[in-house]
């Protein structure tokens, strides 16, 4: 039996988050149990005008700085755990980005786009009386505006809003109309180094695919993008390692044979 059971797992939540079920203790017994060779505690510090009534963000910065390095010490036989932090809206507060990232000394990244300027979180949204295309036409620029601004490792669950339009409101979307606006956001990520993730929470939830689905990640590859990182987005122990490896064989599928692990905000390459 191979001494780690699941190769990563680069994007998860504990009670640090204000939507996180389980606490960073058990999160990361539960991940050396599982036999995670890299795993990433990425909490949310959502910026800008809609963040959670229940986040504080002082208490999710300082306690993740605090208990991260004491759980690495612990578990450094069973897991590589990594501090990372999913970045919501950078641009909406750029000067309280650019501060936080400064201060703290992360290994990874995540740069989220979970609401679109002047409206809530999509999950909040109201989507009966809504001009669909057009409200996903903003957040596609906001994206390329997140791309081209690029103070993170990389791009979260292109396509979250999917999530709500598809999987809850059962409303199809036709995403080949943005075709020229997400090549534009891929070519700015490339140009700037950064990646992508595949965000495999999408396949235990309505929509039944990972943020973004294989065709994005296919185009990203065939534009040149080398950055990719999986991840379940597990907002609890349950969820730890689900999809991974239907990540990986999407990530294959698209021409990956490696996927980035960030130490200090530097990738390294381990293949698949
Ligand atoms: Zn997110
Ligand atoms: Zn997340």
């Amino acid at each position: 039996m191979p001494r780690f059971m699941i190769p990563f797992d680069f994007h998860t939540h504990c009670t640090l988050s204000f939507d996180g079920k389980s606490s960073a203790e058990d999160m990361a017994k539960r991940a050396a149990e599982l036999g995670i060779e890299h795993y990433a505690l990425t909490d949310h510090v959502d910026l800008g005008d809609f963040p959670d009534k229940d986040f504080d963000l002082e208490a999710t910065v300082n306690g993740a700085r605090e208990i991260i390095p004491a759980l690495q010490k612990e578990y450094a036989e069973s897991t590589e755990l990594l501090y990372g932090v999913e970045l919501g809206q950078g641009v909406h507060d750029k000067a309280l980005a650019e501060k936080l990232l400064a201060a703290n000394d992360y290994d990874f990244v995540i740069g989220s786009t979970h609401n679109i300027r002047d409206h809530e979180d999509f999950y909040f949204l109201d989507y009966k009386d809504t001009d669909v295309p057009e409200l996903l036409r903003l957040y596609f620029d906001e994206l390329l505006e997140t791309a081209e601004w690029g103070r993170f490792d990389v791009m979260g669950h292109i396509t979250y809003p999917l999530r709500y339009i598809t999987g809850d409101h059962g409303i199809d979307v036709d995403l080949s109309q943005f075709d020229s606006v997400i090549d534009e956001i891929l070519r700015t990520l490339i140009k700037n180094g950064r990646g992508i993730e595949i965000n495999t929470s999408g396949l235990r939830q309505k929509y039944g695919r990972t943020f973004p689905d294989a065709d994005v990640v296919r185009r990203y590859r065939e534009l040149g993008g080398e950055i990719l990182t999986i991840g379940s987005d597990a907002h609890c122990t349950d969820d730890l390692g689900k999809g991974i490896e239907v990540g990986i064989k999407a990530a294959k599928e698209a021409g990956f044979d490696r996927i980035a692990v960030f130490r200090k905000r530097v990738p390294e390459f381990v293949r698949i």
